[in-house]
């Protein structure tokens, strides 16, 4: 073990997401000497930016949940509070088997918040619309040993909510399906909130009233990525040493010292190696890798068995397309598995959800952003994830004519890209809870090593911005006679 003040003053962070941008901002705000290793040559991993026709737009996360004030604050602290911006408020859509429908009124990940909405009995039909409506009657311990959100909807209000309603979102939001999402992970509150009420309706009411009034997110003008960008400026003001390019492949512990050592590979020049050390080990990248590379140092009762997550590809098309002025599905919709004729699982109107991306573009010049990637289709042939690009940008094409109910020509298409997220998104099933719990107490039991990042905090940047400054404030107090 190391011993002196002194020899805790170095840190690696290994991941230039946004987790790892955190955490070496709290390192290096606390006087730690930080360096940063990232594999990709941009830092900000999901949070990130592209380029198309002249336009800089969000490559993945496009805006925050608004249902605390956690992300505001960051941002406040990074001088772009007043860069925030509100979707405008046209609503989006559903679509489903029976055609488009505007989204009813919902309490919580697509969980209908009360009955009232006449939209509900059309989207439902007759029969599921009676069903739903179980919810006020049954006794409220159905579905309270509920482990999935898929098992809790379908025990609650029957499988057309799941299908209708619910799917979609989660579809469309997480790249899973209810089934696969963990109660304990996504929504805890929900059971609580059963449990109160005796109804699934008002716990998701209860919890769509916690959040301030008005859209449930907000985004920065000229996008997200913009939060990345500055967390990078600050950290080089801190004197973060960043360095990207680089895989870290292992880490090792030498047990004279307890110092960490990285073994690094330049997969692009020419697979050139180098070796990091230091005396605190931030890893901050996706499940699988962050198990690989702490795990050997951990019990085998505490390594959790993590699946590769979801994998996402989000087809973006600038179109000069005058039709789409009128914006015809809003801000854009989601996309009931059941639906034929169409292959994305949802669809962002951009210049009608961001007044800043139609600014930008100009008169009659429209951005959609598709997203391809069915739950349960991972690694199978009948995913679309297998096709080329060019072959997605077509199929784009198709799907957001279909979805916007406007015929759109490859004529009318001035640039395209395709983004495919591998690793962003973890994988959340039932047991997931527990075998972070498992891992990170394990974590406490080891000098000078923690993980941050989605898979341990959440998917989503409240999530990740309310565990990772705490979780690391507290990792380098366990360490601070290190
Ligand atoms: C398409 C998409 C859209 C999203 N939209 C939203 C949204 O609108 N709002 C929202 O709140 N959230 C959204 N999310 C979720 C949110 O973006 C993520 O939860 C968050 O950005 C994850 O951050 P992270 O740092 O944990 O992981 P990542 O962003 O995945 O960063 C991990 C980093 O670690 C690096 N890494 C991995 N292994 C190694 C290694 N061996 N050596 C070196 N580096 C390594 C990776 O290259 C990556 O850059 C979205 C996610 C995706 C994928």
């Amino acid at each position: 073990m190391a011993t002196g003040a002194s020899q805790a003053e170095t840190a690696l962070v290994i991941g230039g997401g946004i987790s790892g941008l955190l955490a070496a901002r709290e390192l290096a705000r606390a006087g730690k000497r930080v360096t940063l290793v990232e594999r990709e040559e941009p830092l900000g991993g999901a949070v990130g930016s592209h380029q198309l026709a002249g336009l800089v737009l969000d490559s993945g996360a496009e805006s925050f949940a608004t249902r605390t004030p956690v992300v505001t604050n960051l941002l406040g602290e990074l001088g772009l509070e007043d860069q925030i911006v509100q979707p405008n408020p046209l609503g989006s859509w559903l679509y489903l088997p029976e055609g488009a429908f505007r989204s009813p009124s919902t309490g919580v990940l697509g969980i209908p918040g009360s009955f009232d909405d006449p939209a509900l009995k059309q989207i439902l039909g007759r029969r599921g619309y009676r069903r739903a409506t179980l919810d006020k009657v049954l006794p409220r311990s159905a579905g309270s040993t509920a482990k999935t959100l898929g098992e809790l909807v379908r025990v609650r209000m029957g499988q057309q909510v799941l299908n209708q309603l619910v799917t979609p979102v989660v579809s469309g939001v997480f790249s899973t399906h209810p089934d696969k999402l963990e109660i304990a992970t996504i929504a805890p509150r929900l059971l609580d909130g059963l449990a109160q009420y005796g109804s699934l309706a008002a716990a998701s009411a209860a919890q769509r009233a916690a959040s301030p009034a008005g859209s449930q997110v907000a985004g920065i003008e000229g996008g997200m990525n913009r939060l990345s960008e500055a967390l990078v400026d600050e950290l080089l003001n801190l004197r973060v040493r960043l360095v990207s390019g680089f895989d870290t492949i292992a880490v090792d512990r030498d047990p004279s010292d307890g110092r960490w050592t990285a073994i690094q590979r330049q997969p692009h020049s020419g697979e050139r190696a180098a070796v990091i050390s230091a005396d605190l080990l931030v890893v901050a990248t996706d499940a699988q890798t962050a198990v690989r590379l702490l795990g050997p140092y951990l019990p085998a009762s505490a390594l959790p068995a993590v699946k590769p997550g979801p994998e996402v590809a989000l087809v973006s098309l600038v179109l000069d397309a005058p039709a789409l002025d009128a914006n015809p599905r809003g801000t854009g919709l989601l996309v009931s598995e059941q639906a034929t004729g169409v292959r994305a699982k949802a669809l962002t109107h951009a210049t009608a959800k961001w007044s800043w991306v139609a600014d930008r573009a100009g008169e009659g010049r429209h951005v959609i952003r598709l997203s391809y990637g069915r739950a349960g289709q991972e690694n199978s042939p009948l995913s679309d994830l297998a096709l080329h690009d060019d072959q997605l940008v077509t199929l784009g094409l198709h799907d957001a004519g279909r979805l916007l109910g406007v015929p759109l020509s490859k004529s009318s298409l001035v640039a395209a890209d395709v983004v495919r997220w591998r690793t962003a998104l973890p994988s959340t099933g039932p047991g997931h809870s527990q075998g972070v719990a498992a891992f990170r107490s394990a974590l406490e039991d080891l000098d000078g090593a923690t993980a941050v990042g989605a898979w341990v905090a959440g998917t989503g940047l409240v999530a990740i911005v309310t565990d990772t400054a705490p979780h690391i404030q507290r990792f380098m107090q366990r360490n601070s006679n290190l």
